[in-house]
């Protein structure tokens, strides 16, 4: 690692252990700053927006004194493949020791891609935002065929990953999860689909109500298994 590359400051914040985020993991979170979506529930807009506040020696210093004591590692956000560094970052890690899982919102299907085929990252965490009439309005990015790009290209190399979406009644109805769902089993997506509900917190990008009504399941089709996650 190159000092240069030990200065760089893109990391917000660091979670220092989970036993949730990566199943059957003891893991850490890295918060990385910047995102290519402004979504109206984003409960992050600190990191979005925020700037780097920990350099990456400051990221390894803590990665080090984790060997042994951690199995992994999660890049989220913000969106961690907008990092130019990903890929090295990624290698360092690797190099620890650790698995890495990432959390993404899909829009950089090339860099993903490398991430795969290098076998930089062994878990993905695939944010499925909103059908294709609804995706630029949640999201502020109309880039949904990327998405699509990255979603066909995980189930084409059959990468082990997972589909979820976060629900807010607001923005998202039965009738919209059931749209992804069977879009999900068009292109022969084998995993489980998650539902998450919206946590309501004060500093979102767009002002939401603070009730979220509950997903009426028996309105939910079953193309592909659902799982609700809260
Ligand atoms: S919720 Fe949306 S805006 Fe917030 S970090 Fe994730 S993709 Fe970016």
């Amino acid at each position: 690692m190159t000092n240069n590359f030990l200065a760089k400051k893109s990391v917000y914040d660091i979670t220092r252990f989970t036993t949730l985020d990566y199943k059957d993991h003891l893991a850490c979170i890295i918060w990385f700053t910047k995102c290519n979506m402004r979504c109206s529930y984003c409960y992050n807009s600190k990191v979005v927006e925020g700037e780097g506040i920990l350099s990456n020696q400051e990221l390894f210093d803590f990665l080090k004194s984790r060997v042994g004591k951690l199995d992994a590692v999660v890049l989220s956000g913000g969106e961690c493949t907008l990092n130019p560094d990903i890929l090295e970052l990624c290698e360092e890690i690797k190099e620890l020791g650790f698995k890495i899982k990432i959390d993404t919102n899909g829009l950089n299907p090339d860099i993903l891609e490398e991430l795969v085929d290098f076998s930089l990252i062994d878990f993905i965490a695939l944010d499925y935002k909103a059908p294709a009439q609804k995706f630029k309005h949640i999201t502020q990015n109309g880039s949904i065929e990327k998405f699509y790009k990255t979603l066909d290209m995980l189930i084409y190399k059959k990468f082990p990953f997972e589909v979820r979406t976060t629900i807010h009644s607001d923005l998202l109805d039965e009738s919209d999860i059931n749209s992804i769902a069977l879009d999900l089993h068009k292109r022969k997506y084998n995993g489980t689909y998650f539902i998450q509900n919206y946590l309501h917190v004060d500093d979102t990008f767009n002002t939401l109500s603070q009730y979220s009504i509950p997903v009426d399941k028996t309105l939910i089709s079953n193309v592909v298994p659902i799982e609700f996650r809260n």
